[in-house]
């Protein structure tokens, strides 16, 4: 439990998981690489519908990420926020992510398992109306 590593990973990078935050538990993180990090709402530009709950969980981890998040309200897209560290993602109470794309991905030159930046474009659905 609270393991990074989660059986639920989907996509090409397995320290992404955007299904569901792990269960930190009582009073913290189990796991001591997850700090309780940064939570970031992804809302959309045009009709401010929050799309996603970014959530930085290693800060100290140098990986940069570009992320966007697309409506499933209005067919527009969020701003582009940059997070470093690790992160996972999550629903709001109006979108929930469809899919993932990682695009633009910059590896160290030594240890290509490492990524170094990326952007990541979230595709999101609409599950209840933003007014
Ligand atoms: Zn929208």
């Amino acid at each position: 439990m609270g393991s990074l590593d989660s059986s639920k990973n989907r996509g090409s990078r397995p320290d992404i998981n955007i299904t569901e935050f792990p269960d930190l538990g009582e009073g913290g993180a189990e796991n001591p690489s997850i700090t309780d990090g940064e939570h970031v709402i992804l809302e959309c530009r045009h009709c401010n519908a929050p799309l996603v709950d970014v959530w930085v969980t290693s800060p100290e981890v140098v990986m940069v990420s570009r992320i966007q998040a697309s409506c499933g309200h209005c067919d527009n897209k969020s701003f582009i926020k940059t997070v470093h560290g690790k992160f996972y993602v999550g629903e709001t109470d109006y979108s929930l992510v469809s899919s993932v794309q990682y695009n633009n991905i910059e590896t160290d030159e030594i240890d290509r398992s490492i990524v170094l930046s990326q952007d990541v474009l979230l595709s999101t659905v609409k599950i209840k109306d933003y007014v």
